[in-house]
């Protein structure tokens, strides 16, 4: 009785905890990496090795969350590096000088400056893996199409919907529950996404930084759009949705790789 008890209150533990304010979930980011890693080349391989001492980038994929819980502080500046917030429905040509125009750090004032650190071999290995661990992160938060959503609801934090008659937020639904809704493992995930020919790689991985984006922000809008504040989602939303899920997990795991295979 008392085992069950315990077993009861853990439940209760594990269900309570704010997932909230993650990026997209482990299992989102483990995918992305996973993608990128086998997308890359042999010199980009190696250089990943080198840094990472053999460990995947899918062992790495999650730190830059994890160390939000640190009591210490040491990464606290970090936190707003994980998104850029922008109003709704922006024209192409307003938006690159939009982006570049923001004062404070956020995920695409970052990904820049990582990527000198990284190229740059006489900075100190721990240095490098660090922008590395950074990096790979990054790239796959700015494909979450709620990480480039709005200031004022706070990313779809703030836009209560229902997930199967679960209370859950926009913000959330996006970076987890449609990822794990599939109940792929990364690796299965992985490998059910990464079947396009080199052809379709290529186009995903064409464009810059801000073109990638403004992609996303578009995307954004349109997530607003279908998943209105109260919301009820389910089957049908799911079904609607999945496409984007998957491409963008899709996306983010090829410009990585084509990043890694252009920096080294
Ligand atoms: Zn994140």
């Amino acid at each position: 009785m008392k085992r069950l008890f315990l077993l009861a209150s853990l439940g209760l533990f594990l269900c309570g905890f704010p997932s909230d304010l993650i990026a997209w979930g482990t299992t989102g980011h483990r995918v992305i990496t996973e993608i990128a890693q086998r997308n890359l080349n042999k010199k980009a391989k190696k250089q990943v090795d080198k840094l990472f001492d053999k460990q995947h980038l899918a062992y790495w994929a999650n730190w830059a969350d994890f160390i939000k819980s640190d009591t210490l502080n040491t990464w606290k500046h970090t936190s707003i590096w994980h998104y850029v917030n922008m109003p709704a429905n922006m024209e192409r040509n307003n938006f690159n000088a939009f982006i570049k125009d923001i004062e404070k750090d956020n995920v695409y004032s970052e990904i820049p400056k990582l990527l000198t650190i990284l190229k740059d071999k006489n900075n100190r290995k721990e240095d490098r893996k660090i922008a590395l661990i950074f990096l790979i992160h990054l790239v796959g938060d700015m494909h979450q199409p709620m990480h480039t959503g709005r200031a004022d609801d706070l990313g779809g934090n703030r836009i209560k919907v229902y997930w199967f008659d679960r209370e859950t937020n926009l913000h959330s639904l996006w970076d987890s529950a449609l990822v794990d809704f599939e109940k792929y493992s990364y690796t299965e995930y992985a490998t059910v996404l990464n079947v396009l020919t080199k052809d379709e790689k290529k186009a995903i991985q064409k464009g810059t930084l801000e073109d990638w984006l403004y992609d996303s922000h578009n995307i954004a809008n349109r997530v607003y759009e279908i998943s209105p504040y109260g919301s009820r989602l389910s089957y049908d939303y799911n079904f609607i949705v999945r496409p984007i899920v998957d491409s963008q997990l899709q996306k983010a795991g090829l410009r990585l790789a084509k990043i890694l295979n252009d920096l080294w």
